[in-house]
């Protein structure tokens, strides 16, 4: 291969992050909320568009009015909290805080949200991987005990309920995060917080090696905008300011989640309504031949089907008309609206004939 020489060696065997964009099909493959925002809040939006942001001007650096809002959303302090360009910017933030120059290695129990290891890859961090338990997920302790013994693991990743395969931290594996010690950092990643209401909040200021990342991209339905948030110890939260480019988030979507955080309650409103529709999915798909698909906690769900490779099923659901992710094994199918919960059911029906 024909390398640019000033390329760092490491990066040439990368690939740009691969995101689906289906026409005319059903979008069950990127975890998103199947509605979008409501018309009122969009007029809202592009009223302060039109008259309340001055294009010319660079947005808030400090993103003060953001983070008191988040603050009182969260139930936090403004001095725990750190907004990022999606939470993917925050992940690289604390990455780059913690293990860059050689100063260790992070922990990803696979399968898991992929942007850790993708992430941890672009600025040459070793990542060290183990497996979860084959029919639970759930993490091994001694594995990991085991992997943090042979190497100098700085950071442990952690996503509940986790991304594919939706089940929340058991109280064995909290037992376990409480056991790891001062210089190892925890991340937390409380991406379907919402779905899930469970928290490591109110254990956080005993572990000041915790923190916790949300992003607006799932139950807020403001994907589009690009806006997640870190809750940690203050020092950490300065660290992770510092880091960041100043700025690193626009006016309009800095004020999307000011509007969506006033109207809260209308937007976890929905919430009920989608978990019925994920256990009518679930139900449904259990009653599959061959099909196995895990419990959930999160607004997808997680299915393997025997003697088929996820891969192929992929493309021939996807050539029906419903795109779903697969990933770690198997296929991660997202909640929709009814009426397309119904399609992939059918659509897969067919497949399986
Ligand atoms: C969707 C998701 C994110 C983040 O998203 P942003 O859109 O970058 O805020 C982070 N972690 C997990 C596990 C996710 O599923």
């Amino acid at each position: 291969m024909c390398a640019l020489q000033y390329l760092r060696p490491d990066l040439l065997h990368l690939k740009p992050y691969d995101a689906v964009l289906p026409q005319a099909a059903d979008k069950l493959d990127a975890n998103e909320f199947p509605l979008d925002w409501p018309i009122g809040f969009k007029q809202k939006l592009s009223l302060l568009w039109e008259k309340g942001i001055p294009s010319n001007r660079y947005p808030d650096a400090n993103h003060h009015g953001l983070k008191q809002a988040i603050a009182v959303y969260a139930g936090a302090d403004p001095t725990q909290i750190s907004v990022g360009n999606g939470s993917d910017e925050l992940i690289r933030s604390l990455l780059i805080a913690t293990c860059l120059g050689g100063r260790g290695s992070i922990l990803v129990p696979e399968p898991t949200f992929s942007m850790y290891a993708i992430l941890a890859g672009s600025l040459g961090i070793p990542v060290v991987r183990v497996g979860r338990d084959a029919d639970t997920f759930a993490l091994d302790p001694d594995l990991c005990n085991l992997a943090l013994a042979e190497h100098p693991i700085r950071v442990v990743c952690l996503v509940d309920p986790n991304s594919p395969t939706g089940n929340g931290l058991s109280e064995a594996e909290w037992a376990w995060i409480e056991t790891l010690p001062p210089e190892i950092l925890v991340i937390l990643d409380e991406a379907y917080f919402e779905f899930s209401q469970h928290t490591a909040l109110p254990k956080l200021s005993d572990h000041p090696n915790w923190v916790i990342l949300r992003t607006f991209s799932k139950a807020f339905r403001l994907a589009a905008h690009r806006v997640g948030y870190a809750i940690g110890h203050p020092q950490l939260i300065q660290v992770l300011e510092s880091i960041r480019l100043p700025y690193n988030l626009p006016a309009i979507s800095q004020w999307a989640v000011q509007i969506a955080l006033e109207h809260a309650e209308e937007f976890l409103a929905d919430l009920p309504l989608l978990r019925q529709e994920r256990e009518t999915l679930y139900t449904a798909l259990q009653q599959l031949p061959g099909v196995r698909v895990w419990p959930s906690q999160a607004n997808f769900l997680y299915l393997r089907v025997e003697g088929r490779d996820p891969q192929h099923l992929q493309r021939e659901w996807q050539e029906l008309g419903t795109c779903v992710r697969s990933t770690g094994g198997g296929l991660r199918l997202t909640v929709g609206t009814p009426e397309e919960n119904q399609r992939a059911l059918d659509r897969l029906r067919q497949v399986l004939r």
